[in-house]
């Protein structure tokens, strides 16, 4: 009964662990390492175990950093089930599509200068999703189900985007058991339209997510507050609204706040684009899961008999509309992708507005070492986009307290339910980050570790603390 680190261990990409109960392997997450030069290259290695001796995969939700290299599982041989929430199931063909398009986008790029011998593959197809998506079996939340002899799973809400899971896997090998508490990815409390993380009492072992082991955010009504009062800045100001956002939690999470606010920030006074057809996908199934939302939206949800609640939405779906937008030089609020701005339509809007001081632009999520978003976070004076030189003259306002991740204060209140004190491993969060949070953690009682690639802990050697 062991765990093996893959990815996302002192790293906040590329998901992955391996478990090995009773001469079986599962792999929780198969996600893609993202930003940094050398992400397509560590996305190409081979993976440190036989694709078709894993046996089943658990995925804790749909984001690529969580599922973007199942399709390089399938077509390296994995044939087995991928075990997942039924809303996450809903976005996952969503976000493998996109994947699959800009990684054939990339490649072209990369071999656009180069003779035919050195041309490379795309890494995956949009074939190797389709057989992908056909391995997809849906969970429900809260409910056991046995997915390997000895490996029973339960997802449970993490609050982090839409179908988003915390899994717990009951084990049991040789008469040994043990209860794993994989945290995914946790969302903040109180965060709009999802409902609050799960709250687990026991575990032998705990692998938990530390983005922001080291960070505070700004308390929800400060940032909504802020929200606003840049709303009305740039409505002032007379420019346009850039807001770089993932398609799937952020993008939902800027519309539900608009519509809440409606009223109190004159919303009347904008046009909304949400101008990203996986965004406009995405959004559609978060519509379609009302059983999801918290309380507040689904009030919010009722009042406006449905969603999405605004009048004033324009869902652009096609490259015309969107470049349409460009014509407009105020009034308009733009959520467009990709999240970290390293690629997708918010590149045409940053070129045509980044150079006017009018401009605002608001960074809603984490932001990668190297992307384009992280140069305008770190307030760099000019950045290239589609190889032009663009002069940074936009106000730009960094909104942490909009993440779909928990603050450090939400990481320990997750932790904290636990009694008695599982062991914990710090995955997902890079190596200074996870170190800290791990000092607190130590603070509460736990013994706490920071992950690394190739670590390997033999669970039934570990002893026993959790209620069976
Ligand atoms: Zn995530």
């Amino acid at each position: 009964m062991q765990l093996e680190f893959f990815g996302a261990a002192g790293e906040v990409t590329g998901s992955c662990h391996i478990l090995r109960v009773a001469g079986r392997q599962l792999l929780l997450d198969c996600g893609l390492v993202q930003g940094g030069r050398d992400a397509a290259e560590r996305n190409r290695q081979p993976f440190p175990f036989e694709a078709s001796s894993i046996d089943a995969v658990v995925l804790s939700h749909a984001h690529v950093d969580h599922c973007g290299r199942l399709p390089l599982l399938v077509k390296r041989g994995f044939r087995g089930p991928i075990y997942t929430n039924a809303a996450c199931a809903d976005l996952v063909p969503i976000l493998l599509r996109d994947s699959a398009y800009l990684l054939l986008k990339e490649t072209e790029r990369a071999n656009r200068d180069q003779p035919s011998e050195n041309h490379v593959q795309p890494l995956f197809d949009l074939e190797d999703v389709a057989r992908t998506l056909r391995l997809v079996q849906r969970m429900a939340y809260d409910r056991p189900t046995e997915v390997l002899p000895g490996v029973t799973v339960r997802v449970r809400d993490a609050g982090h985007i839409l179908g988003s899971s915390s899994v717990e896997l009951s084990l049991e090998d040789n008469g040994v058991r043990r209860t794993l508490v994989f945290s995914g990815d946790l969302g903040q409390y109180d965060t709009p339209i999802l409902k609050d993380p799960h709250r687990f009492e026991s575990a032998d072992l705990v692998l938990m997510e530390s983005t922001y082991g080291n960070r505070r955010h700004r308390g929800r009504e400060d940032t909504e507050r802020e929200l606003g009062g840049i709303i009305d800045q740039a409505a002032r100001d007379g420019g346009n609204i850039l807001i770089p956002a993932f398609a799937i939690g952020r993008s939902q999470e800027l519309l539900y706040l608009l519509a809440k606010h409606y009223g109190a920030w004159r919303v009347d006074r904008w046009k909304i684009f949400l101008d990203s057809p996986m965004a406009i996908a995405a959004s559609h199934v978060y519509w379609k899961h009302p059983d999801r939302y918290d309380e507040e939206t689904s009030r919010l949800r009722t009042g406006f008999r449905g969603m999405p609640p605004l009048p004033n939405l324009v869902l652009s779906e096609s490259a015309e509309e969107s470049r349409a937008i460009n014509n407009l030089r105020g009034g308009a609020i733009v959520i467009a992708g990709s999240g970290m701005a390293n690629g997708g339509r918010i590149l045409h809007h940053l070129r045509h507005n980044l150079e006017r001081p009018e401009c605002h632009v608001i960074i809603v999520g984490f932001q990668a070492p190297g992307t384009l978003g992280r140069r305008l976070v770190d307030r760099e004076p000019e950045v290239f986009i589609h190889g032009r030189r663009v002069r940074c003259a936009s106000q730009i306002h960094t909104l942490g307290g909009l993440s779909a991740h928990g603050d450090q204060a939400d990481l320990l209140r997750w932790y904290d339910s636990f009694r008695p004190r599982p062991p914990v491993y710090l995955v997902h969060g890079e190596v200074a980050v996870a170190e800290a949070l791990a000092d607190k953690l130590r603070a509460l009682g736990a013994q706490a570790d920071v992950s690394r690639p190739g670590l390997v802990v033999d669970l039934a050697k570990m002893p026993s603390t959790a209620r069976h």
